[in-house]
């Protein structure tokens, strides 16, 4: 039994920007599949030219939901961990929206082999090109599978500042990935985004327009929103936290002033980066409005009475009030970075 597949990407000679994407199968290990997608490639009618060959593994991912919440628009659910070699990375809502024309992807998740096993799972619902390959932001769980869209094709979108933070970051993500996830993690990268998005900048899918605007300091300091304006489907990426603990490494104070801008906005339904795959807006926004304005209150009680850091880490509650998940982990870093940022102000 072949273990890998070709996925071949085809354009028309005469008009390069109609592409469409084959199976096939590819061989026993990924040499064998790169010599049979090269031989594929050489044999090809000249009408139509060979543009990408990625080999996939098959059978070998995990099986990888893609739910439809609303007509062409498709979400994967990450798991609510950290990155591991059981999960693969797979750690972070990722989207999908399909046009007439062209296919979308919101975010890509954490490693090469989620990236194969998105693919895969695109190639299952249609042949059409995917275009863009659009990144909420620049951490490792939403970026990291965004090299294999790239190799197929599309383009990479982000946040002006997107470049910039991954700069700073990049060596660390990569280091902690491979040791977190281990050997599945082997052949990723990270992929810069080559259309940047300073304001507002709309993708046309054929048939239906994605309105994507990038977002001052928030949960980072390059937070991008896709709005998908036939079905009024918001993708929030990490702007909104449900049930996973909110994780915080932007600014406290531009996250909370801002989201209350974002919640007088109306919307049919938005995908958080982490939670359920559709919920309601703005309702969803309460409970992480919640924790981040009793982090706020906290960490400036805190400040006020002289209390130092690594005592206010121990003393402002992991659960704030509230059951969220992986609090262990994400908790402390939040009181230490709303200490830092509140303490000067
Ligand atoms: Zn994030």
């Amino acid at each position: 039994m072949p273990m890998f597949e070709i996925l071949l990407t085809l354009c028309l000679a005469d008009a390069p920007l109609e592409c469409r994407t084959l199976r096939t199968s590819g061989g026993e290990d990924r040499a064998v599949c790169q010599a049979e997608a090269r031989r594929l490639t050489a044999e090809w009618p000249a009408e139509e030219i060979p543009q990408k060959w990625p080999c996939v593994p098959k059978g070998e991912t995990t099986p990888f939901d893609l739910s439809e919440i609303a007509p062409g628009v498709y979400v994967h659910q990450g798991a609510h961990a950290e990155p591991s070699g059981d999960n693969l990375g797979d750690t972070a809502n990722i989207g999908v929206v399909i046009g007439d024309d062209a296919v979308a992807v919101i975010d890509a998740g954490g490693g090469r082999r989620v990236g194969e096993a998105l693919l895969s799972a695109i190639r299952n619902l249609t042949d059409k090109p995917i275009r863009w390959v659009v990144l909420t932001h620049m951490h490792p769980d939403h970026v990291l599978g965004a090299s294999v869209l790239r190799d197929a094709g599309a383009e990479v979108v982000g946040h002006f500042k997107h470049p910039r933070a991954i700069a700073a970051r990049e060596g660390s993500y990569l280091e902690a990935y491979e040791r977190l996830v281990g050997a599945p993690f082997q052949g990723s990268r990270i992929e810069l985004p080559t259309q940047l998005v300073k304001d507002r900048t709309e993708l046309d899918l054929g048939g239906r327009r994605l309105i994507l605007e990038a977002h001052p300091t928030m949960h980072t300091d390059n937070d991008l929103t896709v709005y998908d304006e036939a079905t009024g489907t918001w993708f929030l990426g990490d702007l909104l936290f449900l049930d996973h603990t909110p994780a915080l490494d932007g600014s406290l104070v531009g996250w909370l002033n801002n989201l209350e801008k974002l919640t007088s906005r109306e919307a049919a339904r938005v995908v958080p980066g982490h939670g359920p795959i559709s919920v309601s807006w703005p309702e969803a926004a309460e409970p992480m409005r919640m924790y981040l304005t009793t982090l706020v209150d906290r960490t400036r009680a805190a400040i006020a009475a002289g209390v130092p850091l690594g005592e206010a880490v121990e003393t402002i509650g992991g659960q704030l009030d509230a059951p969220w998940l992986l609090s262990d982990i994400f908790h402390r870093r939040n009181v230490t970075s709303a200490f830092k940022e509140l303490e000067w102000e």
